[in-house]
């Protein structure tokens, strides 16, 4: 029996892909989600992404940020763990001190000379699940032989303009979905194209996401989905299912923000605010 090629993801498929909380879980069960994000005035993208991993269930998450973010991460989300880098408004060299058991990064950190030479040793021979988003991508884009260091299984989360800058001019969306095909194939990734209607591609294979609405187009909505996905992954959902099952609960969470609140007074905080609700509606 051949499998299809395209797969409407809703709450049915959601409820499918779910794994249930352990009775005896504990912290280290749900795993230790480090979050890589941030400069100076884009704070809050590390802030919405760790905040969103925790509301997706991991069990710990470290904020890793330039030092201008210390004290607004440890004030915002006092459950995360701080690092920070030795520079005080971008990032310049990513070192931790423990194993993380996914990697969100990117949101926010710009594209200073020094926050590209963290990334290529960071990537170098790093075996942790990735979800890969905004900034990170435009320098995988800028600097093409970081391609060859991705770790395998990565999510990558563009946004349309993101997505151009990694696989070039599409002609109409039947090419895009063949380039980003080629492109999850040839990278062995995961890539998330975000917008009305998410697809998630992995090798041939298209999962077109159902749940979302356009009050989600709203600054750090990405952010927080960034968060979602490297939540689950550390939770040790793979990263297919983490992409899959990701893109649709996040959009749940904003359908139901914005049944509460209308799309225009939805905000991204609003989508990480209802990630409980978004759960609690699977079953
Ligand atoms: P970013 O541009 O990185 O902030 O990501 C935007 C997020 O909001 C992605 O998860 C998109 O899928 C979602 N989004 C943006 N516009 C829409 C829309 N019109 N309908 C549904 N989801 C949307
Ligand atoms: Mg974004």
């Amino acid at each position: 029996k051949t499998e299809p090629l395209a797969q409407i993801i809703s709450k049915a498929e959601a409820q499918r892909f779910y794994r249930t909380r352990e009775k005896f879980g504990h912290k280290g069960t749900y795993g230790h989600t480090l979050i890589i994000a941030g400069s100076y005035g884009k704070i809050g993208a590390a802030v919405l992404a760790s905040t969103a991993a925790f509301r997706i269930g991991a069990g710990m998450v470290t904020a890793f940020v330039p030092k201008c973010g210390y004290s607004i991460l440890q004030s915002t989300v006092p459950e995360a763990m701080v690092l920070t880098d030795k520079e005080e408004e971008f990032l310049s060299e990513i070192t931790y001190d423990f194993e993380p058991s996914a990697i969100g990064i990117g949101m926010g950190i710009g594209k200073n000379e020094a926050t590209v030479s963290a990334l290529e040793k960071l990537f170098k021979n790093n075996k942790t699940p990735f979800v890969i988003d905004a900034d990170a991508l435009n320098i995988i884009s800028e600097n093409r032989e970081l391609l060859k260091s991705l770790p395998k299984n990565s999510v990558l989360t563009p946004h349309p303009g993101e997505l151009k800058g990694l696989v070039g001019k599409w002609k109409n969306d039947y090419d895009k979905l063949e380039k980003v095909k080629k492109f999850s194939k040839k990278h062995g990734v995961v890539v998330i194209i975000k917008g009305a209607y998410t697809i998630t591609v992995f090798n041939d294979k298209l999962y077109i996401n159902s749940s979302g609405n356009p009050g989600m187009a709203t600054a750090g909505s990405g952010d927080s989905l960034s968060g979602v996905v490297a939540g689950l992954l550390s939770q040790g959902y793979d990263a297919l299912l983490a992409a899959v099952f990701g893109v649709y609960i996040h959009g749940r969470a904003g359908d139901i923000a914005a049944e509460l609140m209308g799309y225009e007074a939805t905000m991204a905080s609003d989508i990480i605010g209802n990630l409980s609700e978004a759960y609690l509606d699977l079953f």
